[in-house]
């Protein structure tokens, strides 16, 4: 077998068997395959696709190229949940707390950000004292006790040496990333579902993006992505389904760490904005469903929806934030977090409706703002961001505020307020305001939805 026949191949639009699937992940993880044969059949795989045996194959082939995690020291059915990305995207620090305090355990390995989307574990370390590094017996002793933990993947240790999750993704996704080829629908799929078979949850819970800010951009492509995924995790034997969520615009009105915080802790108060109330209970109703701990998804977001109405979700995540060091003052007193010495506003230069908050825009325009990072290496402001005053569909005046930048260097929230307002349109008409939800996957047999 040689990777030339195998490119080769691939460029006719053959299929691979999974004996050269796993010739070309193995080789070009022990660094006997060079970036540039690599890159051709990456390219080559972008044009003709993969069929859903191969998919599953290199998935599989992925997936075993590192450690693999072992939760069984957690009890119950343990559901992980995972977005493809997008902007102002909190919804596991709404959705765990509410699936945990319905008893679901969320044992969430959780990334950083870059570019234009944030990272979980960057949010949440904007909490006072808040530590996302656990040693793996921490990390199953809060699941086991409060239901839900949450912990870095790259900081995740196996005895004494650090997890390593999925290398074969690393490197591929780094190839990726630099020559055009990480819109591909088998290349997404395994991507992600290589990673999140390793971290070994019992059921998975998927939030495919699709809209501007997204990968996918229209329904019919995130569609597509959701069913390949979901089909991924079923024939590994997990629990999956997938919900398609819009990303047009950013989700909720707040964007950067501290102030997705804050939003978060109001959306567990119940004054969140709708969208991101709507998709974090619908979420946690489907992950009740898939613990087993609801007959249906219909049950499970009747149990969801108590959970957060009688304020259980807002305790469950005060004792989350206390159990990794958090300082709980945050949940009552704002001020607590690190302030942004800058504020500055972009208001609606002529009256009209809102038709386009660019979600893409709006993330870069954070990135700059300090929120963000553009090299893995950089630090981030915990303070920085953005407050979108006006979303899609609202009627503003000329002069009124759309937005506020956040940010500890005046020079950089100028230029965020440029990109902000570029991300901003307004025209005569009102558009079209599709709901959050945009569509669902759910394997027949294995979930119930009435
Ligand atoms: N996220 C991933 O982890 N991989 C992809 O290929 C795309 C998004």
């Amino acid at each position: 077998m040689n990777m030339y026949d195998i490119i080769h191949k691939k460029r006719e639009g053959g299929k691979l068997s999974g004996d050269e699937i796993r010739f070309f992940v193995n080789g070009y993880v022990d660094g006997s395959i060079p970036d540039y044969q690599m890159s051709a059949l990456l390219m080559a795989i972008y044009f003709r696709g993969m069929d859903s045996e191969e998919t599953y194959q290199l998935t599989d082939c992925m997936l075993r190229s590192g450690d693999i995690i072992d939760l069984s020291a957690i009890s119950g059915i343990k559901v992980d949940k995972h977005s493809t990305g997008g902007v102002g995207d909190k919804t596991t620090l709404i959705t765990g707390p509410i699936a945990a305090a319905c008893g679901v355990p969320v044992a969430k390995m959780s990334g950083r950000g870059l570019g234009f989307t944030g990272g979980t574990l960057d949010k949440l370390e904007s909490i006072p004292g808040f530590r996302t590094r656990l040693t793996p017996d921490e990390f199953i002793k809060n699941v086991n006790e409060l239901k839900i933990a949450v912990m870095g993947q790259t900081e995740a240790k196996a005895g004494d040496s650090p997890v390593n999750l999925v290398p074969a993704d690393k490197k591929i996704y780094a190839l990726r990333d630099v020559t055009a080829t990480v819109e591909n629908l088998s290349l997404i799929t395994s991507s992600i579902m290589s990673k999140k078979l390793a971290v070994g949850s019992d059921a998975i819970m998927l939030d495919v993006k699709c809209g501007d800010g997204a990968f996918m951009k229209t329904p019919e492509e995130a569609f597509e992505l959701a069913k390949a995924m979901v089909g991924i995790g079923v024939d590994a034997g997990k629990t999956t389904a997938a919900v398609i969520s819009g990303m047009d615009q950013p989700l909720g009105k707040a964007v950067g760490n501290s102030l997705e915080v804050i939003e978060s802790v109001e959306t567990l108060k119940g004054n969140g904005p709708d969208d991101l109330t709507e998709l974090s209970l619908s979420l946690a109703g489907i992950m009740v469903h898939m613990s087993g701990l609801a007959e249906s998804v219909r049950e499970g977001l009747v149990m969801a929806d108590e959970a957060l109405k009688s304020g259980r979700a807002l305790e469950t995540f005060r004792k989350f934030v206390a159990a990794q060091g958090g300082d709980t003052r945050i949940i009552d007193d704002y001020s607590v977090f690190a302030q942004a010495s800058v504020a500055k506003e972009v208001r609606a230069e002529k009256s009209g409706y809102v038709s386009r908050v660019a979600a893409e825009t709006v993330g870069l325009a954070s990135q700059r703002a300090g929120a963000g990072r553009e090299k893995k290496e950089d630090s981030i402001d915990p303070a920085a961001g953005i407050i979108l005053s006006a979303k899609l569909g609202d009627r503003v005046e000329s002069g009124d505020l759309l937005a506020t930048v956040y940010s500890n260097e005046n020079a950089r929230a100028e230029e965020a307020v440029k990109l902000l307002a570029s991300a901003y349109e307004i025209s005569g008409e009102a558009p079209e305001v599709k709901p959050i939800i945009i569509d669902m996957v759910m394997p027949e047999g294995l979930l119930r939805l009435k």
